[in-house]
């Protein structure tokens, strides 16, 4: 009876350790796996910033991007700071292709160690102001649009709670 018992507590001990050995590896792997991902739609959207003539300029930190010479009190805490901006004609009477040229708009400035989430926040700017909303929910919820349009549904699976977070 002893032994018996022995033995089922040893292959359940050797089972559960095997079971975690399989959820870590599984852990490590789609992380890989996101990243890939991850790494592909951020080389879709910048072809489509090509496409839509979108210059993209990158700074190396949160302050060179706000344009913040100095780091105030205030602003210690980095959630205030951009990660990324996009840049239009506010006024349409100036927007004139030579104006755009002359000036290198629309343009979306970004981190140089910027995330695909950024970028396509900034790109839903772009084409939410097109229809004349101008709103940071706007261009957030827009994410959802550009991960339809550019990533197959298995792809989409994988990166679903990133695309559900960044573009509630
Ligand atoms: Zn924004």
């Amino acid at each position: 009876m002893e032994t018996i018992i022995i033995f089922f507590v040893l292959i359940f001990t050797v089972a559960f350790m095997l079971l975690c050995l399989c959820f870590f590896l599984w852990l490590s792997l789609s992380k890989k796996y996101k990243e890939k991902i991850e790494k592909k739609f951020y080389n879709k959207l910048i072809r489509v910033c090509e496409k839509e003539l979108i210059y993209i300029e990158y700074y190396n930190n949160v302050y060179d991007l706000s344009k913040i010479k100095e780091i105030s009190p205030s602003l210690k805490n980095k959630g205030n700071l951009a990660c990324g901006r996009y840049i239009y004609y506010v006024k349409p009477e100036y927007d004139t292709p030579l104006n755009r040229i002359n000036h290198k708009l629309p343009k979306i400035q970004l981190l140089k160690n910027n995330n695909v989430w950024t970028l396509a926040h900034e790109l839903g700017h772009h084409f939410c102001i097109k229809k004349n909303d101008f709103t940071e929910k706007g261009a957030d919820k827009y994410i959802k649009i550009l991960a339809r349009r550019h990533l197959d549904i298995f792809d989409r699976i994988i990166l679903g709670i990133e695309i559900f977070i960044y573009s509630r």
